[in-house]
């Protein structure tokens, strides 16, 4: 049962095969999924092929699309954040996260990321750009591990998101 999963179960809930993850409803969740298992169901393959298929530009996101984009906006926003915001601001910032997180078209990957902000110390760090900034560095990286994906040295977030590289 989906509200039941914790953080540390890294498995993607209810699979159909070739990685098709439902949704809420019980139908194939398209933005759960990745390209490759969505068009090995759609296209009737028995299994995904060498070469990883392209998402066309003009098609409904997969998992790993709406995670790119969602990771620009949020990354975004953070450099984009006052250096020293209002009380007012900050705790709209922390109404924002955790709506973000309860609306992600990923279901399952919105219900780890909630699960993931209750933990101890990992609540939104709202006071301060560059404190924003870290915090998000951190929540990314969090998921990243959960993916077996190398994490981000945070130390390099503003280059990255903000000011681009020194050299
Ligand atoms: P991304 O991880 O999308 O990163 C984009 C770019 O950000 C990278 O190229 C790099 O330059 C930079 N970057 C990487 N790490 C950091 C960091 N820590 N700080 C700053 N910049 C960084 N996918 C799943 O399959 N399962 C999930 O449970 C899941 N949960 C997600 C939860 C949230 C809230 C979000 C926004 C996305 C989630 N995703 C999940 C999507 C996943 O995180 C990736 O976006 C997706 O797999 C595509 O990965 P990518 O390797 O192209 O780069």
């Amino acid at each position: 049962e989906q509200n039941e999963r914790d953080w540390t179960d890294t498995a993607p809930p209810k699979k159909l095969p070739k990685g098709v993850v439902l949704g809420p409803d019980g139908k194939p969740c398209r933005t759960c999924t990745d390209v490759a298992s969505w068009f090995a169901m759609t296209k009737g393959s028995k299994s995904k092929s060498a070469a990883p298929p392209v998402l066309p530009s003009d098609c409904p996101p997969d998992v790993e699309t709406l995670g790119r984009s969602s990771w620009t906006l949020l990354h975004s926003i953070t450099a984009q954040y006052p250096e020293k915001p209002s009380p007012d601001l900050q705790a709209e910032t922390r109404t924002f996260m955790s709506t973000f997180a309860k609306l992600y078209p990923c279901w399952w990957c919105g219900k780890d990321f909630q699960a993931w902000m209750k933990m101890d110390g990992n609540a939104p760090r709202v006071s301060s750009r560059d404190e924003f900034g870290r915090w998000m560095c951190e929540a990314h990286n969090a998921v990243n591990v959960k993916l077996g994906k190398k994490e981000f040295d945070c130390n390099k977030w503003e280059e990255r998101w903000r000011t681009g590289w020194k050299d």
